[in-house]
């Protein structure tokens, strides 16, 4: 089993198949200048550090990006993974699509991100159009059976913080669980300020207007806090990432689409597989590098304290 120093056994790993997208969220990515990965793996060698990663105890592989429904051999990589729970994250381009094939290659589920249901909003927020096809993805992902699809939304002050009830009164009509995640320090510079983030609380303030909100059991290792609203429908999640963190009971690992591990989103250090899957190293030496690098994790993201330094790596291109 992967343990920490500080007895976390990790179970979850977030594998990102590319660092680009065709849309720019102002929270993720600059407008332009980033410089994409030059040599990602191959879905061989990501499906190589998933089964030695699943041999050593990971049980649930997130795919992600960037977009990774932009990777050709997107269906390649999913049918080699075997895992008890596969699942995916995309802003929903393109899902419409793909959504069918995916579920035959072997994808559980999906998590799609929808930060407003307002077209002009949306070409804010993106810095592209896109906001029908997105919510056609959410339908064909149900559809295809991708189940339980969640929804991620990141409000952000003055641009989307009005739309908290919209937003719960759609994934209550299309019955998706719906995730509000705090604004995180990834992005591009200056485009987080502490003051800025809509909080958990504030989330939860709103919530409790309209709803009488009750708690769905226990968070465990899940980041994502649930609760029902009056009685019934899907739950809705709120991620205080930043106001409340949940490092204590954190249990997931991340490969870059450039075969990086990080053993944290805020990681300032990371380990090359590729020397190692371009040699002749054996599964038990990829197994060995993974046991060093859950050694090496820190106790906590450390957002807030003196001296935080957040990575040089966006979101996008750590894989979300
Ligand atoms: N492109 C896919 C998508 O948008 O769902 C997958 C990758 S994206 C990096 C994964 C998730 O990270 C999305 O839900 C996105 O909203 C979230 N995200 C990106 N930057 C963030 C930030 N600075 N703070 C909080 N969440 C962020
Ligand atoms: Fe692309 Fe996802 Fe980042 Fe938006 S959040 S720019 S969709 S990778």
């Amino acid at each position: 089993m992967l343990i920490d120093s500080f007895g976390r056994e990790h179970r979850d790993l977030r594998v990102s198949l590319t660092d680009r997208c065709q849309l720019r969220c102002t929270y993720c990515m600059p407008e332009e200048g980033l410089q994409w990965a030059k040599d990602v793996l191959s879905a061989d060698e990501t499906a190589r550090v998933v089964r030695v990663a699943v041999r050593e105890g990971i049980r649930e592989v997130r795919l992600t990006g960037g977009e990774p429904l932009l990777r050709r051999d997107l269906l390649d990589v999913v049918a080699q993974i075997d895992v008890p729970d596969l699942s995916l994250t995309t802003n929903g381009m393109g899902l419409a699509r793909l959504a069918r094939d995916l579920r035959s290659a072997g994808l559980q589920r999906v998590n799609v991100s929808v930060d407003t249901l307002r077209p002009d909003r949306f070409r804010t927020l993106t810095r592209r159009d896109g906001l029908a096809a997105v919510l056609d993805g959410v339908t064909a992902a149900k559809e295809a059976g991708l189940l339980p699809v969640k929804v991620n939304t990141v409000l952000m002050r003055g641009v989307n913080d009005d739309e908290v009830l919209d937003l719960v009164a759609w994934a209550r009509a299309e019955d998706v669980e719906l995730r509000f995640i705090e604004h995180m320090p990834l992005g591009p510079d200056g485009a987080w300020s502490r003051e800025d983030i809509v909080t958990a609380d504030e989330v939860l303030a709103v919530l409790r207007s309209a709803y009488e909100v009750t708690p769905v059991g226990q968070r465990e290792s899940a980041p994502a806090e649930l609760w029902r609203l009056d009685g019934h429908g899907p739950a809705v999640g709120v991620i205080a990432s930043v106001t409340q963190p949940f490092c204590g009971d954190c249990d997931r690992l991340r490969l870059t689409a450039d075969g990086h591990l990080r053993a944290c989103l805020f990681s300032r250090d990371e380990d090359d597989l590729r020397p190692l899957l371009r040699s002749d190293a054996s599964d038990d030496e990829l197994a060995a590098k993974l046991h060093a690098v859950v050694a090496s994790k820190g106790a906590g993201h450390g957002i807030g304290l003196p001296g935080f330094v957040p990575p040089p790596r966006t979101m996008s291109e750590i894989g979300g």
